[in-house]
């Protein structure tokens, strides 16, 4: 079989998923971004992927990913990495992203403002928030999300995109629906704390606030349902994954 022909009608039918969940929800398909999840694919698969149209590349493990951009280095992608983060691994975060997903505490957020290169212009962030409680270790408290979100608005070499969950996986479409829609909920109340901030300091922190990555090969259409404008998806494009990264160290 031809990997590069199973690759493209993968890309296809998981736009075509796209196209569709937006069709139902009355949304442009327009509206919601392809994040390809490419953390344990070869270099070589993310170029064949490239080559389909594919532009955005989201990566879990920092040396993995910096391996990867090094041979890929004259394919224009946009690098996003939505993995957890150890403070020792901010400042090449900082330098080799476009995007980081997964910002849950001020520490991080200051840290990969502090070491963002000027040169390279403000780091697009997401806050990722825990929507399902005891299920899942990762993410912010719902009730920290506004004053975190605040916080982070203001540091000066990021820019604060949006918000970032990963529910606990669930084959029962109403509980996807209810974890996304708490994100979206808390996604409309940030946007309008951050109007009256605006208001108030003069900032322009809302225009931007316009992201909320939700939504993977399992789950993505309730997440269009609930509003995702970015859906992050591995398995659906690459097939299922090896169990770990062969070239990560803990
Ligand atoms: C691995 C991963 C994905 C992709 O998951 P699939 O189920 O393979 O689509 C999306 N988001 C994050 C944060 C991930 O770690």
């Amino acid at each position: 079989m031809n990997g590069n022909f199973t690759l493209a009608s993968a890309h296809q039918s998981v736009r075509d998923r796209i196209r569709l969940a937006c069709e139902a929800a009355g949304r442009s398909p327009t509206e919601v971004a392809l994040l390809a999840v490419s953390k344990t694919r070869t270099a070589d698969e993310v170029a064949a992927l490239a080559a389909c149209g594919q532009h955005a590349m989201g990566e879990n493990y920092l040396q993995e990913a910096l391996d990867k951009q090094a041979l890929l280095g004259n394919t224009p992608l946009e690098w996003h990495f939505i993995g957890p983060i150890q403070s020792n691994k901010t400042r090449k975060i900082a330098e080799h992203f476009q995007w980081v997903h997964s910002v849950e505490n001020l520490r991080i957020a200051r840290r990969l403002s502090d070491q963002r290169p000027d040169p390279l212009g403000p780091l697009n962030i997401c806050l990722q928030v825990n929507v399902s409680g005891e299920d899942s270790k990762s993410g912010c408290a719902p009730d920290e999300a506004i004053g975190l979100a605040r916080e982070m608005a203001a540091l000066p070499r990021l820019r604060l995109r949006g918000l970032m969950a990963i529910p606990e996986p669930t084959e029962d479409v109403n509980l996807q629906r209810r974890r996304f829609g708490m994100l979206r909920e808390l996604h409309a109340q940030i946007r309008q704390e951050l109007a009256r901030m605006d208001e108030t300091e003069g900032s322009k922190a809302r225009a931007t606030f316009d992201t909320l990555s939700m939504g993977m090969s399992d789950d993505l259409e309730a997440a269009i349902a609930e509003g995702s404008t970015m859906v992050r998806v591995g398995t659906a494009l690459f097939g299922p994954r090896p169990r770990k990264a062969a070239s990560e160290t803990p």
